[in-house]
């Protein structure tokens, strides 16, 4: 699985390009870059729930990749930004949308990276009981905190060569 930072700035820039090349920039405030990005990491929101049922219960309770790391759920965000869409409400049409792509992006980075112990079953497809056996195992997730740190420090470069970073002005 890949790492926080890979999780939300690959959204991020993903969206920042459709932004600039796809979209009027007005018509797709930046906002939606950030909800989109927190989206991006919000299915490993698994594990510190994982933490806290553990606490509480005062047994191990562990659950990630069971059940928020299923297709299911960017269906059902994709579902709610077309019905938002054909309500009128395009405010959060694309905010569903967003959250859509964010989510989608960590089931793909995660399949791409591999490396779940047999405790982390990855049910993609959950609520159907199938394993899925479309994820190619290159063993990327050796790799994660390296990713992690080069893809942070060439962001940073980016956003300070093009001027967005002005706090320090
Ligand atoms: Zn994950």
């Amino acid at each position: 699985m890949a790492l926080a930072v890979t999780h939300v700035l690959v959204v991020i820039i993903i969206l920042e390009l459709f932004r600039y090349y796809v979209f009027e920039k007005d018509k797709f405030p930046r906002y939606l870059v950030v909800i989109g990005g927190i989206a991006g990491l919000v299915p490993d929101v698994d594990i510190p729930l994982g933490w806290f049922l553990s606490l509480v219960s005062g047994t191990t309770v562990y659950f990630h990749g069971l059940f928020t790391h299923s297709i299911f759920f960017v269906l059902l965000f994709l579902a709610l930004a077309f019905i938002r869409h054909y309500q009128d409400d395009q405010k959060w049409a694309k905010i569903f949308a967003v959250i859509a792509v964010g989510w989608f992006f960590h089931l793909v980075l995660d399949c791409f990276y591999g490396g779940f112990s047999s405790t982390e079953t990855k049910l993609f497809l959950w609520p159907l009981t199938i394993m899925p056996s479309f994820c190619p195992s290159w063993n990327v997730y050796l790799f994660a905190p390296h990713i992690d740190a080069i893809l942070l420090v060439v962001w940073l470069i980016h956003e300070e060569i093009h001027g967005y970073i002005k706090k320090y002005v």
